[in-house]
């Protein structure tokens, strides 16, 4: 897998957290979703350690950032907050994909930050989104963003992305989502798990056609088993390709 290490802020800072979550944590003693132990809030400094973020190039002047890799500690967070219902963690899991962003997302012009739409079954099943409360998280964290919701939508219900292999999954979410106008918006999506990229293709490719000037990625994991030849084999079309 070609990958290159970006740290980008190179800070994992947990500022603006309201005040009653810290009373929360006086109350109950938040400890390391990866080790258990710590007690401090969000992860300790040993697990923090082992998470790396990561940048990958999805095509031209298109990346998705990630927190780090789907493994210990991310793993159990993510697990923890899934189908343990531990959302607190959320805060943790945003700051570190914070830190995945390069520069630019702090001192260019305001972005648009947009979780990946839910399938209706997953929601039913979990009574949130997780890219929803990632995204809506990030936006307390990047001063210069905002949340979108509305702006992306499924088209199509989509089959069960788990058992499919990586070129089935292209060809289940292909022209799955659509998107209300942007032009000349500068967009972030957020989702929780990047495994084959194909999900980030689609919506990607939704979004250049609503008129969005440059779309980036970000997720909270990368799937250790992701292969090169996973990536879209064709590059995605550029705002200037395509809206010259
Ligand atoms: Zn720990």
């Amino acid at each position: 897998m070609e990958a290159r290490r970006e740290y980008g802020r190179g800070e994992y800072r947990l500022k603006g957290r309201p005040w009653w979550e810290k009373v929360f944590d006086l109350l109950y003693p938040a400890s390391c979703p990866g080790c258990n132990w710590g007690g401090e809030y969000g992860f300790c400094a040993s697990c923090l350690a082992e998470i790396e973020p990561w940048a990958l190039e999805l095509g031209p002047d298109c990346k998705v950032y990630g927190a780090g890799i789907y493994r210990h500690p991310l793993r159990q967070a993510l697990h923890l907050v899934k189908n343990k219902g531990q959302t607190y963690l959320v805060y943790a899991l945003a700051a570190l994909m914070a830190r995945a962003l390069p520069k630019k997302y702090w001192t260019e012009e305001p972005i648009f930050c947009l979780p990946i739409p839910p399938t209706p079954s997953r929601r039913r099943r979990r009574g949130f989104h997780l890219p929803e409360l990632l995204a809506k998280e990030l936006v307390r964290q990047l001063p210069r963003s905002s949340y979108g919701s509305q702006i992306l939508k499924l088209e199509h219900p989509l089959a069960e992305q788990k058992n499919l292999s990586a070129h089935e999954r292209f060809l289940n979410v292909q022209g799955a989502y659509r998107s209300a106008p942007v032009p000349g918006a500068w967009v972030l999506l957020v989702d929780d798990v990047m495994t084959t990229g194909a999900t980030l293709q689609a919506a990607i490719e939704s979004l250049y056609e609503a008129g969005a000037r440059r779309v980036e990625a970000v997720v909270a994991a990368i799937s250790p088993y992701l292969q090169e030849s996973d990536l879209p084999n064709y590059p995605l079309p550029t705002p200037s390709l395509r809206f010259s």
